[in-house]
């Protein structure tokens, strides 16, 4: 079944948990995290990120999303993934998305309120929320460019974070705290104060980017300190092709179904065991 962002978040925040949001630009991916779903029965986000056009068009994988969500006994959220313009978030909501995030965080601050704002009506028109960021996250989802490395002079200032989220009217915020889009070269070190005065400061839920490869315990601070929305993609994508390349290696292997499967397998345990992290009770011993 379909469920707004604010409704989802609103749960995350009733059991302070976060809540899975997954892109899922191969139909492997978007199988697995299904099933997941289903059987932990806890909300998903579905994604597809504009940055992810060259795999799969949103106009195809949008309508499939939309007939498997709905028919599935668990709830799901469909939400368009750093859209770059209105026009993306537009496409979206055309395809059956219900939820997207603006990225303007590349922008100076005021064309970045601007955008988002444009953004909001957009989505306000159809009742559904908006997620903004603020603050620069190296790196995209493709896996690469990032260094690796996270850069604490591009984190993002509560104060103006919190004048984006009044001046915007955003659902949640993305901010930038201490993880990278892409696989990590070294330990992040996250800013967990940060966290809890972004929190503060704006009154709306955080969504962590980057968050493939943290500990457990790294996801149960962040969670404690005020995350409620965890966007993965890298790991879940590496494990279905380390699953594919195993499968290749079998010479009774000689149908490409067969590594398909395998790798929507590889997908359906890696998300299963990060939904598991997000939805157990925040520790508050963790830092
Ligand atoms: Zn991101």
């Amino acid at each position: 079944m379909l469920i707004g962002l604010p409704e989802a978040l609103a749960f995350a925040e009733r059991r302070q948990v976060a809540l899975a949001a997954v892109n899922v630009p191969f139909f492997e991916a978007l199988l697995a995290v299904i099933k997941v779903a289903e059987a932990t029965r806890t909300p998903v986000i579905l994604q597809h990120a504009e940055v992810h056009e060259h795999l799969m068009s949103i106009e195809d994988i949008g309508p499939v999303m939309r007939v498997l969500a709905e028919r599935s006994s668990a709830p799901f959220v469909l939400h368009v993934d750093h859209a770059s313009s209105a026009e993306y978030v537009a496409r979206g909501f055309e395809v059956g998305f219900n939820s997207a995030m603006i990225d303007g965080s590349s922008l100076p601050f005021e064309e970045n309120v601007a955008l988002t704002s444009q953004v909001v009506a957009l989505a306000r028109e159809r009742g559904f929320g908006i997620e903004g960021e603020l603050g620069v996250m190296t790196g995209n989802e493709n896996g690469n460019p990032s260094q690796g490395v996270a850069d604490a002079s591009l984190y993002t200032d509560p104060k103006q974070a919190r004048e984006f989220v009044a001046r915007t009217g955003v659902t949640a915020l993305a901010a930038s705290f201490g993880t990278v889009h892409g696989l990590y070269r070294r330990k992040p070190e996250l800013n967990y104060e940060l966290i809890s005065q972004l929190r503060a400061a704006t009154g709306v839920p955080l969504v962590m980017h980057g968050g493939s490869g943290l500990s457990a315990p790294e996801y149960r601070a962040c969670i404690h300190h005020g995350v409620r929305k965890v966007n993965y993609y890298t790991y879940a994508a590496k494990a279905a092709l380390d699953a594919a390349r195993d499968e290749l290696a079998n010479p009774d292997t000689v149908l490409f179904p067969d590594m398909a499967l395998a790798a929507q397998q590889a997908v359906t345990i890696d998300v299963a065991s990060l939904v598991e992290v997000l939805r157990a009770p925040a520790d508050p011993v963790a830092v």
